[in-house]
């Protein structure tokens, strides 16, 4: 699989702002790449441009070889299915009126499936994710922080995608709760084959769930390496900075 946001994105009308340019890179199938950087370099905006939240302004976005940038319609619509996100606050990415029944049936039975075996797909994808099928009749409000980013990841691993896009996914989450969703994503990531692009602040995080680092600075990338190389052997100043976050 190949991704590229190519010459850039931007914002705004009477100032411009070069979000993202010259962002090149390659996720396998099955790897697990990191965006990092300090806030506003970009990151979100190339985990938007990929998943066509976002139109790139420019560049390619290669799917098995084959160009979304430019998609729409059906076309698009099956494409963006093997491609699901995963945000950082799953209380507002969750609709509150909806039980967690809908919200995990709601994108199976757009894309044809029944509603009885969208309903045993979801109980499936709660017990994966840890959670009692008696979460089907709550809403998302009577869950904990912890347990709404697990009823996020049933959301959007209901479609079978092929690729997740986490942007913080658990960022809002406090440290023990934080490992307790990475195990979770990481446990998932190999028994589904999954390839992830995980987007991050914090290194840290970073470090303990992907294969290879992309460390993002004003919106170009400036290093970008293995885990062990970008941790311990960092070719920036940049990235070093970031290290020395690290409390
Ligand atoms: P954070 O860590 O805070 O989430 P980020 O690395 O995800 O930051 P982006 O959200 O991708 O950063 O933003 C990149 C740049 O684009 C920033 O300068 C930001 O202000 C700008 N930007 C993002 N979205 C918009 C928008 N909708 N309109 C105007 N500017 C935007
Ligand atoms: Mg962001």
């Amino acid at each position: 699989k190949t991704f590229s946001t190519g010459s850039g994105t931007f914002f705004g009308k009477r100032r411009v702002v070069k979000a993202v340019q010259d962002v090149n890179f390659e996720l396998y199938a099955g790897e697990t790449i990191g965006i990092v950087g300090e806030s506003g370099s970009g990151k979100s905006t190339v985990g938007r441009c990929l998943v066509r939240l976002l139109d790139p302004d420019g560049g390619r976005v290669l799917m098995n070889g084959v160009d979304i940038a430019g998609m729409s319609g059906a076309d698009l619509r099956n494409q963006r299915r093997k491609m699901q996100m995963i945000f950082q606050d799953p209380y507002s990415s969750l609709n509150p009126r909806a039980r967690v029944s809908r919200i995990l049936t709601e994108g199976l039975i757009a894309y044809g499936t029944s509603k009885s075996d969208a309903q045993a797909k979801a109980r499936e994808l709660l017990e994966m994710v840890g959670l009692d099928a008696s979460a089907m009749q709550r809403f998302p409000h009577e869950f904990s922080g912890g347990q709404r980013q697990r009823i996020g990841i049933a959301r959007a691993l209901a479609l079978e995608p092929s690729i997740i896009i986490a942007d913080e996914a658990v960022s809002a989450l406090d440290v023990s709760i934080q490992a307790q969703v990475l195990d979770l994503l990481a446990e998932l990531k190999s028994r589904l084959h999954l390839s992830m692009l995980f987007i991050t602040h914090d290194l840290r995080v970073a470090a303990r769930i992907c294969d290879r680092i992309i460390v993002m600075q004003k919106g170009k990338i400036v290093e970008a390496g293995p885990v062990g190389k970008v941790l311990h052997d960092p070719d920036t100043a940049y990235t070093r900075s970031l290290l020395d976050a690290i409390p």
